[in-house]
C-alpha cells in the first residue's frame, strides 16, 4: 500500500494502530483520571501501553510511557464527548469509534491461594496471556546475556507472581472465560524457566478437557523436539518462537543470550518441525522489525514463510527500563513495507490466516490485519481472490467447529 497520507491514518484503524505504535500517544489531561487507563505489562513488557479498541474491533496497546511517546503528534482526548485521538500537528480528529479498555473486574479478584488475579495473567486484546515458569535465566546475575530490548526481569517478580500454580491459572481462565469470553489463552516463557514441560504438558491437557479454549505456547525451543508432539496430543493449537531477527549478527548483538545457548538454527529447527505436525496456519515464527535493516528482516520473513509457518511480527518498542530505552522506533513507511510483504508471503506460501475465532491481539499488527498494507498485483488476481476465498472458508468453519462445538 503506497501513497498513504496523514488523513489517510485518521479514517482507517488499522493504520492509526500502526502509526501509534510507530509515533506513541500522549493523554489529554482531561483523561488522566480515567480508572481504565492502566498499564499492565506483559511479555517481555510489550505489552506495556494503555489499551484501546478502535472501530469496536481492533484491538491496540498504544505505547504511552516510553521516551518516544513523549514526542507523538497522538493525543488521546474527549471530543463531543466522544473519545478521539487528534494529530496535534494537522489539528485532525479520528474518524471512527474508539474506547478505552475497561480493565476486566476479575483483575481485582484473588485465586483460592489468595493471589491477585491480575498477577497471574492480563488481557491482551481479547485473549488472556500468562507468564509461566520462572524468571528467564538471561535476567539472573550477569546482565550481558538478557535480550537488550526485553523488562521481563522487572516485570516478573514484582507486577507478576513468580509462582503461579496450576489452580491459580486455572481459576484466572475460568473467569476471564466468563467475564471476557475469550477464546484463546497464550502462554510465554522465558529461557530455562520451564524445565520439565511435563507439568505444563497436564496443564494444556486440562484446558483443552475442561473448557475447550484454544490454548497458544511461546516458549525458547526444547532441544527435545518430541516434546511438541506431547504438547499438541494434549490439545495445544498454536506454538510461536522468538527468533526475533533475520540476521545473525544482530541476534548476537541484541539477544547475546539467546545467541550463545539456543542459536538461530535451533529456533528455525523448531519451526520447521511444527510447521510439520501442527495444522496449517498454527505455528509461528515471531520477529521484531525495526532494529535490523528491512532486508534482512524480509529474508527472515520469506524463511518463515517457506517453512510453512507464518511470521509475527512486533513493532520495535524501546521500552522503558531495557537496555534500548533510548533508541526509537521504525518508521510507518518501513512497518507498512514489512508488513505487505510479510501478507504476500503468506499467500505465495499458502499459509492461511485468523482461522481462529474471536481472536483480536492488541500488541502486535496481527496476520490478518495486515491484509492492508499488501499490493495485490504482487500475487495476481486470480492468485489473490483463491486465496481470500479458500481462507474464508476454512475461517467459517474453523470458527463453527470452535465456538459451536468445540468451546464448553
Ligand atoms: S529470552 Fe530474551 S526476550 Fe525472552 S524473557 Fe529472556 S531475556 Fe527476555
Amino acid at each position: 500500500m503506497t501513497g498513504i497520507t496523514q488523513s489517510d491514518i485518521l479514517k482507517n484503524p488499522i493504520l492509526l494502530k500502526l502509526d501509534i505504535f510507530c509515533k506513541g500517544l500522549r493523554i489529554d489531561d482531561s483523561l488522566r483520571e480515567n480508572s481504565s487507563l492502566r498499564i499492565f505489562r506483559t511479555r517481555a513488557g510489550l505489552g506495556s501501553g494503555i489499551e484501546l479498541i478502535f472501530d469496536k474491533i481492533i484491538r491496540v496497546n498504544a505505547p504511552v510511557r516510553e521516551k518516544f511517546a513523549q514526542e507523538s503528534p497522538y493525543i488521546l482526548t474527549q471530543k463531543d464527548g466522544r473519545i478521539r485521538v487528534v494529530n496535534e500537528t494537522l489539528n485532525q480528529f479520528s474518524d471512527f469509534d474508539i474506547e478505552i479498555f475497561t480493565p476486566p473486574a476479575f483483575y481485582e479478584k484473588k485465586t483460592s491461594s489468595g493471589k491477585q488475579m491480575s498477577r497471574i495473567g492480563v488481557m491482551q486484546g481479547s485473549l488472556l496471556s500468562v507468564y509461566v515458569g520462572g524468571i528467564c535465566e538471561f535476567w539472573k546475575g550477569n546482565s550481558s546475556r538478557r535480550c537488550r530490548f526485553c523488562t521481563t526481569g522487572i516485570n516478573v517478580g514484582k507486577n507478576e507472581e513468580i509462582e503461579k500454580s496450576e489452580t491459580d491459572i486455572l481459576e484466572v481462565i475460568e473467569e476471564a472465560k466468563k467475564e471476557c469470553d475469550i477464546t484463546f489463552v497464550h502462554f510465554n516463557s522465558g529461557y530455562n524457566a520451564i524445565r520439565d514441560p511435563k507439568e505444563f504438558i497436564g496443564l494444556i491437557g486440562k484446558i483443552r478437557k475442561n473448557t475447550g479454549l484454544l490454548t497458544g505456547v511461546q516458549f525458547p525451543p526444547f532441544g527435545d523436539l518430541t516434546v511438541y508432539d506431547r504438547l499438541r496430543d494434549a490439545g495445544a493449537d498454536h506454538m510461536s518462537f522468538c527468533i526475533e531477527f533475520g540476521s545473525e549478527e544482530y541476534f548476537k548483538k541484541v539477544c547475546p543470550g539467546k545467541y550463545a545457548d539456543i542459536g538461530h538454527r535451533e529456533y528455525l529447527n523448531a519451526i520447521e518441525y511444527c510447521a510439520r505436525i501442527f495444522p496449517a496456519g498454527s505455528v509461528s515464527g515471531e520477529i521484531i522489525a525495526g532494529i535490523e535493516s528491512t532486508d534482512e528482516t524480509k529474508k527472515i520473513i520469506q524463511r518463515i514463510t517457506g517453512l510453512g509457518a507464518f511470521p509475527t511480527i512486533c513493532v520495535f518498542r524501546p521500552l522503558e527500563g531495557s537496555d534500548m530505552e533510548t533508541e526509537r522506533p521504525p518508521s510507518f513507511g518501513t512497518m507498512s513495507e514489512i508488513l505487505g510483504f510479510a501478507y504476500v508471503s503468506m499467500i505465495k506460501n499458502n499459509i492461511p490466516v485468523g482461522l481462529a475465532p474471536g481472536i483480536n491481539v492488541s500488541i502486535i499488527v496481527t496476520p490478518l490485519e495486515s491484509k492492508v498494507f499488501a499490493a495485490r498485483d504482487e500475487v495476481g488476481d486470480f492468485l489473490w481472490k483463491k486465496y481470500h476465498l479458500i481462507n474464508r472458508i476454512k475461517q467459517i468453519m474453523a470458527s463453527f467447529f470452535i465456538k459451536k462445538v468445540r468451546i464448553r
